[in-house]
């Protein structure tokens, strides 16, 4: 029989540090919305700084208690091998914008940060300093990916130095949603999406064959209040922002994303830039790159990940949208002709920066 309403299920839970939402349609969404939850969780206690027994948290201890030296490593699950290895490489191509051992700095500036976006003056924390720069010099030493030897062979991981540490914060939620999809296809659902924090993973389209509509948030407004949108299919859209988590002090806004290069956070002129690629862990690590990288630098590592080859994973249909200080919209060329304007803003594309956007 023809059912004229297709079935649906959906879930808003609360995982990795945020708000899961999902969505599956047809028949078997009910059991394959459950058992997404689960791998998420499941997926948190092997990526999670904050949990003891998680694998990226033995790897931090082995760096403070045997001085890594020597010493064998952690052995960690695959999941975890993959990753880090994705890490690895992204680190690798965006020339250490996107640090996976950027860690020592994020805690040091961490101290006050402000989870959610609260209105100015809640966010507040007077309190609150800004490290010292002798502090930051200090973190800033610890940090350096190619400290990180990952064998997918053994299995096993260990990090060179003392005091080192692995954040899996800007690529794990990426891996995360990508499981679910493969959660999802594995129950027989063929339409579905997913939102973990920001990180949009789509399953097909809607179950009418047309896209989804994926909204581009306006860094100024409510949540949900877009500046654009895109009509997407089978692939993931991430954003990496300065709006949703911060720390503002003394009217200075500090980003929660971390210059692994400077040691501070990051002041590069974009207020958001959203990823689009077939893999969310791709998506993921790399809008927290091109975030750091700003719009001229993360223009042209895209550019260049067009020729990228040897890579374990395909960078070359990636695109993105950057919003800059200035409200100015920029976009990749391969959507410039599906992304719909909702507010009056100049809306440019290309691989160069047209004159005065920034
Ligand atoms: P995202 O929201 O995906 O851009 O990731 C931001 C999170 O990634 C931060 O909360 C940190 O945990 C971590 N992070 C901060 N700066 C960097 C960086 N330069 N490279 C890799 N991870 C970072
Ligand atoms: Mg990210």
């Amino acid at each position: 029989m023809l059912r004229r309403t297709p079935e649906w299920s959906s879930g808003t839970d609360f995982c990795m540090g945020t708000v899961f939402s999902q969505r599956a349609y047809g028949v078997n969404s009910r059991g394959a919305v459950r058992a997404a939850l689960r791998e998420v969780r499941r997926l948190e206690g092997l990526f999670s700084r904050f949990i003891e027994s998680s694998d990226i948290s033995r790897l931090n201890a082995a760096a403070v208690a045997d001085h890594g030296r020597g010493a064998r490593g952690v052995r960690v699950r695959p999941e975890t091998l993959r990753v880090l290895e994705a890490s690895l490489e992204i680190s690798r191509l965006s020339g250490g914008a996107f640090d996976v051992t950027v860690a020592p700095l994020v805690a040091l500036w961490a101290a006050g940060e402000v989870k959610t976006a609260l209105p100015p003056d809640d966010a507040v924390k007077p309190s609150y300093k800004p490290p010292s720069d002798e502090a930051i010099a200090h973190a800033r030493a610890l940090v350096g990916y190619r400290s990180l030897t990952v064998d997918a062979a053994s299995g096993f991981i260990r990090l060179a130095s003392k005091g080192q540490m692995v954040d899996l914060g800007g690529i794990g939620k990426g891996f995360a949603a990508d499981r679910v999809l493969e959660v999802y296809r594995r129950r027989g659902v063929v339409s579905g999406m997913v939102d973990l924090g920001g990180n949009v993973a789509l399953l097909g389209g809607k179950p009418d064959g047309s896209p989804f509509t994926v909204g581009i948030q306006d860094p100024d407004a409510a949540r949900g209040e877009c500046l654009g949108f895109l009509p997407l299919k089978d692939v993931s859209a991430v954003t990496s922002g300065d709006y949703e988590r911060y720390l503002e002090v003394s009217g200075k806004r500090y980003s929660h994303i971390i210059d692994p290069r400077t040691g501070y956070p990051v002041e590069s002129g974009l207020r958001s830039v959203t990823v689009i690629a077939r893999e969310s862990m791709i998506a993921d690590g790399l809008s927290t790159a091109l975030f750091v990288l700003g719009l001229e630098r993360g223009l042209e590592l895209l550019r260049a990940l067009r020729e990228a080859s040897r890579t374990l994973h395909d960078y070359r249909s990636v695109e993105a949208v950057f919003v800059t200080h200035t409200r100015a919209v920029h976009l990749t060329p391969g959507i410039a002709d599906v992304y719909t304007p909702l507010v009056p803003l100049s809306v440019t594309s290309g691989w160069s920066i047209p004159a005065g956007i920034i």
